[in-house]
């Protein structure tokens, strides 16, 4: 365990990055991505950790599952670490500065970016990536927090993703969303953003970045997604621990994405996320020299991000679903 102080806030490593190494060489012709072909007929299934560079309950969760042996019961399993260039900057001691190199791998998943003339260390990555992102039929995008919020299952806009998020059934919350303003998600790519399409991705942001409970939160939702996708048989599940989900999922849905528009945001309150502001037009913020407000009785604060720049999502504002 290691602190550091950053800002005005203590930051506590309690998870311990594990070493990829053995990880590297794949056999999918893509680093650090490998595949586990079942020989039965069923849907191509990908679990994705990295997709930033500090959120490191993915990477762990994804190692226990290597070190496990499984093997999927039908269809096939891709297991990835995507940002693997910022995660080998990971430094306890500095844990917030690996989110990523060049830019935020998780804002480039649109043709026009993917096929366009910019490059960048997450460009060439993504390119890189992105055929086997093609192949797959369900996506689980494993993430974390920087703050102490509830973990929450990101199921994007369609009610497809919400009904996949409700398959699944950990964490104990769902958001409807539509990402950022500053580029297309890795959850919200091509035909998993299509309504007509089966294809489908969950992106899990499992609770603050290095606390231990994060942890334990990416591995059980890693095996309520395998068991959603009947990758995984009841045998390896018991074997695990893995027990049925609770039934009371809570759904909020987002209804207005707060974009900083200066050079300087900051809250009225260190909210964490999943506060539930009572009246409409209660200031939660500034943005510049605008009061930021909340549109409606009983909204909802999902992601307050503390360490927003301009162009960058400072918070969604939702509504709890009935
Ligand atoms: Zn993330």
């Amino acid at each position: 365990m290691s602190s550091k102080q950053s800002g005005s806030s203590e930051v506590q490593v309690d998870l311990t990055a594990p070493d990829l190494s053995p990880y590297r060489q794949g056999n999918t012709g893509v680093d650090y991505y490998h595949r586990f072909d079942s020989g039965q007929a069923g849907p191509t299934v990908m679990v994705n950790a990295l997709t930033h560079g500090n959120e490191i309950c993915g990477a762990i969760a994804l190692d226990r599952l290597f070190k496990s042996g499984f093997r999927p019961a039908r269809g096939s399993l891709l297991l990835g670490f995507a940002n693997i260039a910022a995660y080998e900057n990971f430094d306890p001691m500095n844990p917030g500065q690996s989110r990523y190199v060049d830019e935020d791998f998780n804002r480039l998943w649109s043709a026009d970016v993917l096929d366009g003339p910019r490059q960048s260390l997450e460009l060439t990555r993504a390119r890189k990536i992105r055929p086997l992102i093609d192949e797959t039929d369900l996506l689980l995008d494993i993430h974390s927090m920087s703050g102490n919020s509830p973990a929450m299952m990101l199921a994007g806009p369609l009610n497809k993703g919400v009904d996949f998020a409700k398959a699944v059934g950990y964490p104990g919350t769902t958001i409807i969303d539509s990402g950022h303003a500053a580029g297309v998600r890795l959850r919200d790519y091509r035909d998993f953003g299509d309504p007509s399409s089966k294809r489908n991705a969950l992106l899990v942001e499992c609770g603050q970045h290095w606390h231990r409970q994060t942890g334990d939160m990416a591995w059980t939702v890693l095996l309520a997604f395998l068991h959603a996708t009947k990758l995984a048989d009841s045998a390896f599940l018991d074997a695990q621990g893995f027990s049925a989900p609770p039934s009371d999922q809570k759904v909020v849905r987002v209804t207005d994405v707060v974009t900083v528009s200066s050079d300087s945001f900051t809250f009225s309150k260190p909210f964490q996320g999943m506060e539930r502001i009572e009246k409409a037009g209660t200031v939660i913020g500034r943005d510049g020299s605008a009061d930021v407000t909340t549109p409606y009785d009983d909204c909802a604060l999902v992601m307050p991000s503390h360490a927003a720049r301009k162009g960058q999502t400072a918070v969604r504002l939702g509504r709890v679903m009935p």
